[in-house]
């Protein structure tokens, strides 16, 4: 546990999954949680209600609404950049739209979400981007646009650490590897194939993603900036 209290946290992306997770670790730890959600309202009602956080519909693939909830969110001490979405499959096949929605999504709503809470955000600040061991290693076919999306937050988190290292406002990335949610769930149809490629034969749980984010959130983790923090039970070793 770390103590969080009286700090006021932003996850974009908090209903499901990995998001939820680090939502609920947040709160645990006594801070002032919102998160977003697009499409799990009904998810992040019951979850907003049983930890004493803030759910707010923003569409992370629409940047208006991106930069309008982080503005209206104030003084940030702890900004986390979750919301993904994966789209994977033959490039020659894969519908053109749905790969630039997730650019939108998993490229843009960082930046724009990590530039408008760098307006307000408290000395000290903290910028978490969920990345992806992919944007390191892409071992199989079909993932060409998602190994995009997480390399191209790679540079950004070097960049914008750069930016706002005056301020003592440090920028990560987490790479998880194959994480047990919604996206990657443990018994799917890839899960043999995944463990194939890992040391540890099996998915990590949402709750060690949430350990990492509150420790690069915590007063431990404030000389660590620009850079990439990979939790993947070794896919990428
Ligand atoms: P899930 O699909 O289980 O959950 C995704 C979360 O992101 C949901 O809370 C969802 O909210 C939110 N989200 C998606 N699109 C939008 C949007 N347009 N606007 C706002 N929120 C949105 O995914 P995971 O928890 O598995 O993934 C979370 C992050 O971790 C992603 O960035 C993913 O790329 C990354 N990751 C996941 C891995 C895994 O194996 N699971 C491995 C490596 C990285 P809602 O349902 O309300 O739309």
């Amino acid at each position: 546990m770390t103590d969080f209290k009286g700090k006021a946290v932003l996850v974009i992306g908090g209903s499901r999954g990995i998001g939820a997770a680090i939502v609920r670790r947040f709160a645990g730890d006594g801070a002032d949680v919102t998160f977003t959600y697009a499409g799990s309202k009904e998810a992040a009602d019951t979850l907003a209600s049983e930890i004493g956080a803030k759910a707010v519909k923003s569409d992370a693939g629409n940047r208006n609404d991106t930069i309008a909830t982080v503005k209206a969110a104030g003084a940030l001490d702890v900004l986390v950049v979750n919301a993904g979405t994966l789209v994977m499959g033959d490039p020659l096949e894969t519908n053109p739209d749905a790969v630039d929605r997730m650019i939108d999504i998993n490229v843009r709503a960082p930046y724009h979400a990590a530039v408008e809470a760098a307006r307000q955000m408290n000395d000290g600040g903290r910028i978490i981007i969920i990345g992806s061991v992919n944007g390191d290693r892409m071992p199989f076919a079909g993932g060409a646009a998602y190994a995009l999306t997480k390399s191209a937050v790679q540079g950004m988190a070097r960049g914008l650490a750069r930016d706002f290292g005056p301020r003592n406002i440090t920028v990560n990335v987490i790479q998880p590897g194959p994480i047990d949610t919604d996206m990657n769930p443990a018994d799917g149809p890839m899960k043999d194939t995944m463990h194939g490629f890992m040391a540890l034969k099996r998915h990590g749980r949402p709750e060690e993603i949430a350990g990492l984010a509150a420790y690069l959130a915590g007063p431990e983790g404030g000389f660590m900036t620009g850079a990439l923090h990979t939790i993947d039970g070794g896919m990428a070793a």
